[in-house]
């Protein structure tokens, strides 16, 4: 069966509640549009606009969080647990950002964790891997986003793939407008879903693995073409409604 398409905005740290609201509210139709085509399409705001942009967005919107807890509650300040999410009805969450493995010290193995605790929660965790700079410089993407993939995924079953959601994200194409040729993206996704069949067997050819580096309306529809990319998590073109509504138009 083939792979649903997947269109996440991911917000980081942008959007007020107010803002947040006035998106979902104009991007009810777009869901409308993405139900019929037989895609997702989805936002991550921040975990103080969660709550509205549930509520305001369309039942079939995804609104994912940008990370968890993979403790349901305790000494942890600052940090947000997998039920509290569940309450606000929220049943995506990514994990694994490089800005999040960057700045939070958020490493494959508290992902690992971070994964299984979503996935005994019934809930869908969009896990992000990929190269820096450097070690795309040093022919070492594979070695690197194998290791993300293996460490994140250790222990998980054939079932438990089911449910996941990878995206690779050259952490050199993230927000700097340089994009991964069609052909990178390709053979990295490619090699990705020989590592997820290692990881969790015959579920790896249902896994969807989403593409992401400064994607936009002028190169969603080729990264797209890709036999092995499922969809796209976006950044910067998320942010404003006409070019979130482009992207969508450009894989329909
Ligand atoms: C991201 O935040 O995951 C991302 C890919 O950002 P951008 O599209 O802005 O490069």
């Amino acid at each position: 069966m083939a792979r649903r398409k997947l269109l996440m905005g991911n917000w980081k740290m942008n959007k007020t509640s107010a803002e947040a609201k006035e998106f979902a509210i104009a991007a009810k139709p777009l869901a409308q549009l993405a139900k019929a085509n037989k895609i997702d399409l989805g936002v991550a705001p921040t975990y103080l606009s969660l709550q509205v942009t549930r509520a305001k967005a369309a039942k079939s919107m995804i609104v994912a969080a940008q990370n968890c807890h993979y403790k349901e509650s305790g000494a942890y300040t600052g940090e947000v647990s997998i039920p509290m999410l569940k309450e606000m009805k929220i049943n995506w969450v990514i994990l694994g950002h490089s800005e999040r493995r960057a700045y939070d010290n958020e490493t494959s193995e508290k992902c690992n964790l971070k994964i299984k605790a979503l996935l005994a929660n019934d809930m869908t965790p969009l896990y992000c891997v990929g190269e820096t700079l450097e070690e795309f410089e040093a022919g070492k993407t594979k070695e690197v986003v194998g290791e993300q993939i293996r460490k994140g995924l250790e222990g998980l079953s054939e079932e438990d793939g089911k449910k996941l959601v990878i995206a690779y994200e050259p952490v050199w194409s993230i927000g700097t407008g340089k994009n991964a040729s069609t052909e990178i993206a390709q053979d990295v996704c490619n090699f990705i879903r020989k590592v997820l069949k290692e990881c969790v067997g015959k579920s790896a050819s249902k896994i969807r693995i989403l593409y992401g580096g400064s994607v936009k309306p002028e190169n969603i529809k080729a990264y797209l073409s890709c036999p092995d990319v499922d969809g796209a998590l976006v950044g910067g073109a998320s942010l404003k409604i006409d070019s979130y509504t482009k992207l969508l138009e450009e894989i329909i």
